[in-house]
């Protein structure tokens, strides 16, 4: 099957390659539509590794995908062909102590699509877990549900982040994965959250959301405005996601007494921190990696309306074009925010 597929670092090809096509009891088959390419899909572009995980050997990319059910396993009993899905992208085994206890994304064996050596979704057709495969409503395009992938990423630390209605939160990072954590702070009952970054172009997407709050770091420091406006308490909740150890300064300096930090985006390096300060706030941490059970209430959410991921979609791309559509992404545009590779043709 045809495939976009990283042979090794900086080198990409669209091409056959061997992928199974057999369907198990349990599986769905699915048409992909379309394909959100990820940071880390463009990281094992570039870098051929991350932390742990290399590319050896070649692999397809993508783990952001949408489709639409062609076959269904003979167990699978909620999935009907034709329905409209996007792909929960892990596989987990039910018998680790890990899944039972509802944390399956720390089971060190699972199988994450685009994870060395796992091959991702960038295929016309893909055979899935039912169980990791969710229904999407007809108000719900392809391309948004391709985006509950990233979303489900910014619920797990806003459920993380046990906000309680009327706090207010600050993101740090405006790349996607900070938006959809701050737009799902909004959405789990933060009054306001602020959003801050090094680059001025990306906070332009905040003007579609009223709620959000940009501060542009190279005009103002981040501490004043925050004080400033808090009458000198500071943020209830701290989002991490620039993956920046610069960024980590600021929970010192930004957040209240007692509030609650969490770190998504994940750092290389060891990070220096305030131990006197920490202890002084009490302030407390989390830490997010991947997701578990969070695609149901993502999908809620953006169904709704509550979450609207549309301003984020900043650009789509062919299936042929994929190659193209990881060159550009690989630019660091400041204006890209989401880049999407569209499959299928067929289906609107
Ligand atoms: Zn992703």
């Amino acid at each position: 099957m045809r495939a976009l597929v990283l042979e090794k670092k900086l080198e990409l090809s669209l091409r056959d390659i061997d992928l199974p096509n057999e369907i198990g009891p349990d599986d769905v088959k699915i048409k992909m539509h379309t394909v959100g390419i990820c940071g880390s899909d463009i990281h094992y572009y570039e870098h051929g590794k991350i932390g742990q995980w290399k590319v050896n050997q070649p692999m397809v990319l993508g783990h952001e995908g949408s489709g639409t059910i062609t076959d269904v396993g003979k167990n699978e009993k909620i999935l009907k062909i034709g329905d409209r899905v996007c792909v929960e992208p892990q596989i987990v085994s039910k018998k680790t102590k890990e899944y039972k206890l509802g944390i399956y994304n720390y089971d060190q064996a699972v199988k994450f699509w685009a994870t060395p050596p796992i091959h991702g979704c960038l295929t016309p057709e893909v055979i899935f877990p039912g169980d990791m495969v969710f229904k999407i409503p007809e108000n719900i395009s392809y391309s948004e549900g391709a985006m509950v992938e990233p979303i489900a990423v910014g619920m797990q630390a806003v459920t993380k982040a046990s906000i309680k209605p009327g706090q207010i939160g600050l993101v740090l990072g405006c790349g996607p994965i900070g938006l959809v954590t701050a737009l799902a702070a909004l959405a789990g009952g933060c009054s306001t959250v602020y959003i801050a970054d090094i680059v001025s172009e990306k906070l332009e997407t905040c003007e579609h959301y009223p709620d959000l709050i940009p501060i542009d770091l190279t005009k103002e420091k981040l501490s004043e405005r925050i004080m400033k406006d808090t009458n000198g308490w500071g943020v209830d909740r701290f989002f991490e996601c620039s993956g920046a150890v610069k960024a980590y300064e600021s929970i010192f300096t930004c957040c209240s007494p007692g509030a609650l930090v969490v770190l998504v985006g994940n750092n290389a390096e060891p990070v220096p921190m305030d131990w006197a300060v920490l202890f002084s706030k009490g302030l407390e941490f989390q830490t997010v990696h991947r997701y578990s059970h969070q695609y149901e209430p993502s999908i809620r959410l953006l169904a709704s309306g509550k979450i609207n991921v549309k301003p984020m979609i900043t650009h789509t791309f062919n299936f042929e074009e994929s190659v193209e559509a990881f060159e550009r992404a690989a630019e660091h545009r400041p204006s890209d925010i989401k880049l999407q590779i569209r499959i299928d043709q067929e289906n609107s």
